[in-house]
């Protein structure tokens, strides 16, 4: 505020006071009364001024050595450490700043190209161009189909100093979009696998009503088929069930405490009659007896008997499947081999994908779901543990569980390798 308006407010009363008495005796005093007109309209002019605030602009700074001027040292270190990528363009769009994230983004050397060259997306460039005419922030949703395809939302705003800057941030949206697109692919393949076996079931009785009605033979047969099916589809549940639940604790960590080489033995005991039906032989085998784990003793049970019973259901007819039990004084260590076709190795990483298959038609021949290894990964998971998939087509498959151990005091921290195996 001027310092003339400052004395004004501060000594008006007693001067429009005053100016207004001198008006009236004034227009009192007859052919002077011009003047006394003149000294009021004076006084409420200066009241007006003073008292009734004029709306002016915000004072804009003006940044001293041209654009590059608000890039001090210390933005430049609070934008380079945001974990979002940031880009600072001036009035014309070039490019006055990137920080590391968005060089991942756009590339290397953009500074002073203007944007349209390095992000071509009609789509910002338009929130842009919006955000730099009326000062208000704008969002753009973009694509970036190369060298992966990268989502991202593009918030742009208007720093107002003269002249103006204009920031770009983006949001990374593509895992938010790939879970999206999973979790609609998942409730399609679900409905799929289950729409299957529902359609086999309803033809069939259709056909019971209908043409082999009389038939005792085709019924028998039809009704075979039919309770397969229903199997197939309440495996389907159960798997689905058991997926979700443990999704859900995934999170929680694990209470209980476990004793490994027990709990193999008797998911290996209760897959055996299996086994024998395809005269595979099971054979388990401890280097170091294992110490026990953290973990819930359910969800370990079915993680080994998912593991057994795919190197039987994938194995050779007549062939062996190996589990071998070791431990370091830091984990337990389960591997699960068989000697069957062997995986080709484009496939192995997808093998924990819900609903992948090497081979459908073969899957469901064996009764299954293609969730199994899906729930493993998961059980895995919230344990602390890895899974990892050893494979050789023609030779067999080796899968191994790696178990955080429950600390015990003796343990050696290199056992040396005693076998001891047993033949189930
Ligand atoms: P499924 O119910 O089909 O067995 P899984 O999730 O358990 O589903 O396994 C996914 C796929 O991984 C199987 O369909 C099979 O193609 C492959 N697979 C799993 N274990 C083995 C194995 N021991 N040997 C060969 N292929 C395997």
């Amino acid at each position: 505020m001027s310092p003339l308006l400052n004395f004004l407010q501060q000594r008006l009363w007693p001067v429009a006071i005053g100016a207004v008495l001198a008006g009236v005796l004034l227009v009192l005093l007859g052919p002077r009364g011009v003047w006394g007109l003149l000294l009021l309209l004076l006084a409420g002019g200066v009241i007006l001024r003073t008292f009734v605030p004029v709306p002016r602009p915000e004072p804009q700074p003006v940044v001293p050595s041209g654009q590059e001027g608000i890039l001090t040292p210390l933005v430049r270190r609070v934008l380079g450490q945001m974990p979002m990528p940031v880009m600072l363009l001036d009035e014309s769009y070039r490019v006055l700043f990137v920080n590391a994230p968005m060089r991942a983004v756009v590339g290397p050397e953009v500074e002073r190209k203007p944007l349209s060259t390095i992000l071509r997306n009609p789509e910002v460039l338009a929130a842009i161009e919006q955000t730099a005419a009326d000062g208000e922030p704008a969002v753009a949703q973009f694509t970036m189909a190369v060298p992966i395809e990268r989502h991202y939302e593009a918030y742009s705003a208007r720093v107002s100093i003269i002249p103006p800057v204009i920031g770009l941030v983006l949001h990374d949206l593509t895992t938010i979009r790939r879970s999206e697109q999973m979790r609609a692919d998942f409730v399609a393949n679900a409905s799929h696998e289950l729409r299957t076996p529902l359609a086999a079931v309803s033809g069939f009785i259709d056909t019971l009503r209908g043409h082999a009605k009389d038939d005792e033979q085709a019924r028998d047969n039809f009704l075979e088929i039919m309770s397969a099916q229903a199997a197939r589809m309440s495996r389907l549940i159960d798997d689905l069930l058991s997926l979700t639940r443990i999704e859900l604790n995934e999170h929680v960590p694990p209470q209980g405490k476990v004793e490994v080489e027990g709990l193999v033995r008797e998911a290996a005991a209760a897959l055996e009659p299996l086994a024998r039906a395809e005269n595979i032989t099971i054979a388990i085998s401890a280097r170091n007896k294992p110490v026990p784990v953290t973990g819930e003793r359910d969800e370990l049970m079915q993680l080994f008997q998912n593991l057994i019973h795919n190197a039987i259901k994938y194995g050779r007819e007549g062939g062996h499947v190996w589990i071998i039990l070791d431990r370091t004084a830091e984990q337990v260590s389960v591997a699960i081999r068989d000697d069957g076709e062997g995986i080709p190795a484009i496939a192995v990483p997808r093998l924990t994908e819900r609903f992948y298959r090497v081979d459908v038609k073969r899957s469901r021949e064996r009764g299954g779901t293609g969730l199994g290894l899906a729930i493993v990964k998961h059980i895995v998971s919230r344990h602390q543990g890895r899974l990892t998939i050893e494979s050789k087509q023609g030779e067999g498959s080796t899968f191994t569980v790696l178990l955080p151990a429950i600390p015990a005091e003796n343990a050696p921290k290199n056992p040396a390798p005693a076998p001891v195996t047993e033949v189930l």
